[in-house]
This record gives C-alpha cells, structure tokens and sequence, in this order.
C-alpha cells in the first residue's frame, strides 16, 4: 500500500523493524537455550539417581553373600552339636577319636565363617553409609534441579511475553513497507544471525566488516534501490545520506 515510500524512508523503516527483530532473534535464542539447560541438569539428576540404584544394588548383594555366610555358621553350629551328641554313643576308642578329629575339621571350618562374617559386617557398613550417602546426594540434585526448573520455566514465561510485545510492535511497522522490500529483508535476516541491515562505515560494511567498493557505496546514494553487501549480502545504507 505504500509502494510510492522513497527507498530512503524504506531504509528507515527496516532500521526500525531491524532494531525489533534483533531483540526478538535474541530472544528467541535464549528461549531456544533454555529446555537444553534443563535437559543438561536433569540429566545431572538422573546419573546421581542412577548412582544410587547402583549402590542400593550392591549392597542388596553384599546382604545376600552376609546372610549366606551366617547360614553356613549356622550350618556348622548345628554339625558340632550333631558330632557332640554322638560321641557318647560311640562305642571304641577309635570311633571317639575320629569324631573329635570331625569336630576339630568342622570348628576350624566354623572359625573361618566367622572371620569372614566379621569382615562382611565393616562391608556392609560401609555399603550402607554409601548408600544413605547417595541418597542425601539425590535428595540435594532433585531439590536443585526443581528450583531451577521453576526459575527456567519463569523466565520462558516472561521472555515469551517480551517476544509478544515485540512482535505486536513489529507487526504496527511491517504494514509501512513495501512487500518486495520487506520480503527481501526477512530474507537476509534469516540467513544472518538476526541483522539483516546495517550501516557502511569508513567504508566497511558493519555486518561482515569487509571493504563496500566505491561503485557500491555510489549505488546506495543514488538511492534508487535496496542495496546487499556482495560479501555477506547484508542490506546496507550510509548512516549520513538518511
Ligand atoms: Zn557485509
């Protein structure tokens, strides 16, 4: 509707889309950063869980092997009984002596059950206190990854409403422009990290920083036209000629 703008007030009127646009590309980018934040740190959270089971489960085995030692401890208290009750129903000098021998096997057996019990009990210990360790690192993880998940999520909420009130004030300026203008801006800024127009200074484009040969820069003042930088086809005009 507004073909007849002259380029030079076209040129303004990107500037000021461009301001915007820079502030909603920055936006964007940070809301883009936020969910892999969280991702990062819940992941945190779900080694440090994962640690834990880890634990758990060696001490579920260390438990396992202690209990079975204690039924072979049982197993041999039960033997030696067995043999005692025996020896006075033997009748030889022989078959006593035998079982004393049995009983003198099975109270050395019985004695190395009960050195390996002692050592179980300080493993177990020390099992358990690494367990109940983890467990205070988990509770710790999930108390920090839930605060900072509430203080990400807050501020997704405000920087989606700053992009709001951005593109609202965008979409006020956007009808100014000349659709093939307009067009060709979009265009670049999608393609340049969110600035599409920038000004030539000292003869540099202030996009790539590369040298604006002086038939282009005459190009500009003629303003006849929207004119790219032929290295990073940036839109560019000369801040004094506005
Ligand atoms: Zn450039």
């Amino acid at each position: 509707m507004n073909e007849a703008l002259t380029i030079k007030d076209q040129i303004k009127k990107l500037i000021e889309l461009q301001k915007l646009d820079a502030d909603i590309y920055a936006l964007k980018r940070d809301l883009r950063q936020k969910p892999e934040y969280l991702t990062s740190l819940k992941q945190d959270f779900e080694n440090k869980k994962a640690n834990l089971i880890l634990h758990e489960e060696q001490y579920k085995s260390l438990l396992i092997a202690h209990k079975t030692l204690e039924g072979d401890l049982k197993t041999q208290d039960e033997a030696v009984a067995k043999a005692n009750s025996q020896l006075s129903l033997l009748k030889t000098n022989k078959e006593y002596t035998a079982k004393l021998t049995e009983i003198e096997h099975i109270k050395a057996d019985k004695s190395l059950i009960e050195e390996k019990l002692i050592l179980s009990y300080d493993t177990l210990d020390a099992a358990k206190a690494a367990v109940e360790k983890e467990k205070g690192v988990v509770a710790q993880e999930e108390k920090k990854y839930l605060a900072e998940k509430k203080i990400v999520e807050d501020s997704v909420a405000v920087l989606e409403d700053k992009v709001k009130v951005l593109t609202s004030q965008r979409s006020m300026i956007v009808p100014s422009v000349p659709k093939i203008s307009l067009s060709r801006y979009e265009r670049v800024l999608e393609h340049t990290d969110g600035l599409a127009i920038v000004a030539v200074a000292n003869g540099v484009c202030g996009g790539c920083y590369m040298n604006v040969p002086a038939q282009v820069a005459n190009q500009i003042k003629m303003s006849k036209e929207l004119v790219f930088c032929e290295t990073c086809a940036r839109i560019i005009y000369l801040e004094d000629d506005l």
